[in-house]
């Protein structure tokens, strides 16, 4: 398989003539289902053929892992990519999805805050090395570490929209508020265009009744902004990352597949709606 023999990629997985839609999965809280969305989102909308990308932004490199990739010491990862020292081709890695890619991590990112505190613009880096990888793809999808530090930054900086996950769990809630600080500091500093594209409730146990409070809070508090699709509690989400496999290709009557199915297309009509609207301004201006 590709990715087994760590292969190196030439042409992209599926062919794309638009501008990618960057999407960073993002929240500083730990363990909120970062990774499993940014995976399983990634696969879904795959699945749908439309070509997408998965980087890896964490140094965790849980993304990379659950994708079945592992990097042995001195491989090119998204660190060189950052320097730009290295040309994407050799980096980017092809999944068991075809339309799937996914930029992996390495442990070199762990001291990239520290290293590139010197560089000029060391915030745009990930924004300038995405400008020739983002015409290649349809969607772009960035797996951010659980902090508001540089890594996450350079996300939000190269990104169109923040997807932002919500365990259904006590204290959920807790740091989003900083975290939409964040995002409006970087709106009026960095990239104006940044939206939220939505908050997605992740973990559900229906037998909980915690569960439904933070349901009704969240939506109560984000109304229109919160994902139809809530990602249950499910077993097969959590084995399937050991595997290497997103859930789709691990158990794909599961409930998780099935509801990151939904989400998938949730983002996709939204896009199409958006397109929609811009067609129809150019069309009543012209
Ligand atoms: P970190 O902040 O460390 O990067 P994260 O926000 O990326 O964490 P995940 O790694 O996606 O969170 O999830 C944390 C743990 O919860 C993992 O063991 C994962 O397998 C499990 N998990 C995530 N979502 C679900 C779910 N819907 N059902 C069951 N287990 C889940
Ligand atoms: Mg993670």
């Amino acid at each position: 398989m590709w990715y087994r023999d760590h292969e190196i990629l030439y042409t992209t997985s599926c062919g794309s003539i638009t501008m990618g839609r960057v999407i960073c999965i993002v929240n500083q809280k730990g363990g909120v289902g970062k990774t499993t969305t940014s995976v399983n989102l990634a696969s879904c909308i795959a699945l749908a053929e439309k070509s997408s990308l998965l980087i890896d932004l964490d140094p965790q490199a849980n993304a990379s892992s659950g994708l079945g990739i592992r990097l042995s010491a001195g491989e090119p990862s998204v660190y060189d990519l950052l320097l730009s020292r290295e040309v994407h081709q050799r980096i980017i890695r092809r999944t068991a999805l075809d339309c799937l890619d996914i930029l992996p991590a390495s442990q070199d990112l762990i001291g990239a805050e520290i290293e590139f505190v010197s560089l000029e613009s060391r915030e745009r880096m990930l924004s300038t090395a995405l400008e020739t990888i983002r015409p290649l793809y349809d969607y772009i999808f960035i797996d951010c570490p659980p902090s508001l530090g540089f890594l996450t930054l350079n996300a939000m900086v190269a990104a169109d929209s923040a997807l932002i996950p919500v365990q259904c769990e006590y204290y959920a809630l807790e740091g989003v508020g900083n975290l939409l600080k964040t995002i409006r500091r970087v709106q009026s500093a960095f990239n104006h265009s940044l939206e939220i594209e939505g908050f997605l409730l992740t973990m559900f146990d229906p037998r909980n009744n915690l569960s439904h409070q933070v349901v009704a809070d969240v939506q109560d508090h984000f109304s229109s902004q919160v994902f139809d699709s809530i990602i249950p509690r499910n077993v097969r989400l959590s084995e399937s990352p050991s595997f290497g496999k997103p859930v789709v290709l691990y158990d794909i009557t599961s409930s998780g597949a099935l509801r990151y199915m939904s989400l998938s297309q949730e983002i996709m009509n939204a896009e199409g709606e958006r397109d929609g609207e811009k067609a129809y301004s150019i069309g009543a201006r012209s």
